[in-house]
């Protein structure tokens, strides 16, 4: 009994912090908007939505997915370019040696330029802001993903995820042969359904769609992007206009674009981040005619960049590109080595 008693004072000394809505609610909106370091997208579909749990998770690109990735960027080849000319210049019997020390320098430049910089502090202290933990993964020395997530139990599903990754990557390393090796290998996962499944659930997707994507994946002679991309302008053909609210977050692609499971999670965080400040609900809405305007255009942009891929991964030349896009510097590299 006096120990009942003893929690309940605790307890009323001891108030539970305030959620995630209401700090949004007061001045946290207003501090989020005015945050210069984060781009608005990563603000709304990374940080809030998990925030307030709509998502369970979200993925950010570090340093392509910062305002400043192109100039972070710049500066980690800058730091590599003499190794990189070492490697482009060696003969077969050197690159191997070669390119591990480029990977060795690319991580300590990507430490001392990314991991340092006050755009990553700020994406950290917004983390802890809103109370959220983050998963950090190398994907290749130059590229992190970094995960946002609020329940701890996603760290275990997001391990066994990675590990799923190695795995499909390792296997389907071996059943290529070297010339094919490179340019398949930046997409193998995409070859495996339990990840696809997986990381779709986790990033909220909904299960139709998810579906299908697995489904048009595993089918080589399908096009997720042409599919996408073709229901969008088949829709402005017929004189309606797709549903924003199903593309509710970046490079997602509903399975119609009229989706109901899609278009109701985009509605509900509208009509939430509205009604905790009408300018985030204004900034969502334009997140979402973007996210609906780069499905359009996707299949161009991913045709482009494919080739870009290839062509550089023969020559073993580094990529030039500034796009946004997972794979663009040292893409040509054999990281196997
Ligand atoms: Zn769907």
């Amino acid at each position: 009994m006096k120990q009942i008693r003893q929690w309940g004072r605790f307890l009323l000394f001891h108030k539970r912090p305030k959620n995630v809505a209401s700090l949004l609610r007061e001045s946290l909106s207003k501090e989020m908007l005015d945050e210069p370091l984060l781009l608005d997208h990563v603000k709304i579909e990374d940080y809030l939505m998990v925030a307030l749990e709509i998502r369970p998770c979200s993925l950010l690109t570090i340093p392509a997915e910062f305002h400043n990735g192109t100039e972070l960027g710049r500066r980690i080849d800058e730091l590599c370019a003499e190794d990189l000319q070492a490697v482009l210049r060696a003969t077969t019997d050197k690159k191997g040696a070669l390119i591990r020390r480029l990977k060795k320098k690319i991580r300590e430049a990507l430490k001392r330029v990314v991991f340092t910089s006050a755009t990553y502090e700020a994406h950290m202290n917004w983390s802890r802001k809103l109370d959220l933990r983050t998963f950090d993964v190398e994907v290749r020395p130059s590229i992190h993903e970094l995960y946002l997530f609020k329940d701890s139990k996603i760290k275990s599903e997001l391990r066994s995820l990675m590990r799923i990754r190695t795995a499909t990557r390792e296997r389907v390393r071996l059943r290529m042969d070297a010339s094919k090796r490179r340019t398949r290998l930046a997409f193998a996962e995409e070859s495996s359904p339990e990840y696809l499944v997986s990381v779709g659930k986790l990033l909220g997707y909904p299960s139709c769609c998810v579906e299908r994507y697995v489904h048009e994946r595993l089918n080589e002679g399908a096009s997720v992007e042409a599919r996408a991309s073709g229901q969008v302008e088949q829709s402005r053909k017929d004189g309606e206009e797709p549903d924003v609210y199903a593309y509710f977050v970046r490079n997602f692609f509903p399975c119609r674009p009229t989706c109901e499971n899609a278009s109701e999670i985009g509605r509900k965080t509208f009509d939430l981040l509205s009604s905790l400040d009408p300018k985030l609900g204004g900034l969502y809405g334009r997140c979402m005619t973007n996210n609906v305007e780069m499905v359009e255009e996707c299949p161009g942009l991913t045709k482009r960049y494919r080739a870009k891929l290839t062509k550089k991964a023969q020559r073993l030349t580094r990529t030039q590109s500034d796009d946004q896009n997972n794979f663009k510097r040292y893409a040509s590299i054999n990281w196997d080595c």
